[in-house]
């Protein structure tokens, strides 16, 4: 379970990213995090995979407390969280194989596990055709499922997605969709920032909306509730 206690977020130039937010996400979740621009949606994603931490409060993550990791745990922590970003973020100079690899590679994986599961994942995404592929001879959507199979190697109990459809076509963006919720089916726990209100509309899940850094509405089974 991940649990925000009184969670503020002030950045050096005193503005505040979240105020005082309190959340509960229970493991098997797919949680969609929706509001205007500039609402505190990317603050909170980034303290869950701990790019930053609260400055008051506490994010309990399983047995972890975020902000007050030991150094030993930092990369226990980094095998149970898979992140998946709009710009995707993917190394240009090595083959889609590559890219998923490496996500094993810095978490210290061995070689055999990681020829054994890099395949694996690939067939998950509908890729392994394209292994041997650089980046730039994939189209958009292609680049975003390496994305979400080098989010997934490593077996994460927890997705964290950053608007992982911004850069998409609404078809493709819909596709990706249908993989993360796959991926939910079969156990993780899915939380996505988003814009995209036709896909919020459409799948029925929780819905947390954020505006001026603090949470205004968390619905079970909810909508996107905005014009656009
Ligand atoms: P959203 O993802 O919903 O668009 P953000 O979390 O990016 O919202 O931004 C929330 C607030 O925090 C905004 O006022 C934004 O200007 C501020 N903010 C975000 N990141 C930073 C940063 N690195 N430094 C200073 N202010 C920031
Ligand atoms: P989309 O229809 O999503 O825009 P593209 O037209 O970019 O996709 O690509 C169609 C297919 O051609 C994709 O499967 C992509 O992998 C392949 N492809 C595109 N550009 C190249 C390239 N430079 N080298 C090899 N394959 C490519």
């Amino acid at each position: 379970m991940i649990r925000l206690e009184n969670v503020s977020k002030r950045y050096g130039n005193g503005h505040y990213g979240v105020i005082d937010v309190n959340l509960e996400i229970h493991r098997g979740e797919f949680l969609f995090l929706v509001g205007p621009s500039g609402a505190g949606k990317s603050s909170l994603i980034r303290m869950l995979y701990r790019e930053e931490v609260p400055t008051a409060g506490e994010i309990f993550l399983d047995e972890f407390r975020l902000s007050q990791l030991r150094r030993n745990q930092v990369s226990r922590l980094r095998r149970q969280l898979g992140v998946v970003f709009q710009d995707v973020k993917l190394l240009t100079n090595r083959t889609v194989f590559q890219n998923v690899a490496f996500a094993m590679e810095v978490v210290g994986a061995k070689s055999h596990e990681i020829q054994k599961r890099v395949p694996q994942v690939l067939d998950l995404v509908g890729l392994s055709r394209k292994r041997n592929n650089f980046p730039h001879q994939l189209s958009g959507g292609e680049q975003q499922r390496v994305g979400i199979a080098r989010a997934l190697v490593n077996n994460p109990v927890y997705v964290i997605a950053d608007e992982p459809t911004g850069n998409l076509d609404p078809d493709t963006a819909f596709e990706i969709i249908k993989l993360l919720n796959e991926i939910n089916r079969r156990g993780a726990t899915i939380i996505m920032a988003t814009h995209a209100r036709d896909i919020v509309n459409q799948m029925h899940k929780r819905v947390v909306a954020v505006e001026n850094g603090r949470i205004v509405r968390d619905e079970a089974r909810g909508a996107y509730g905005y014009e656009s």
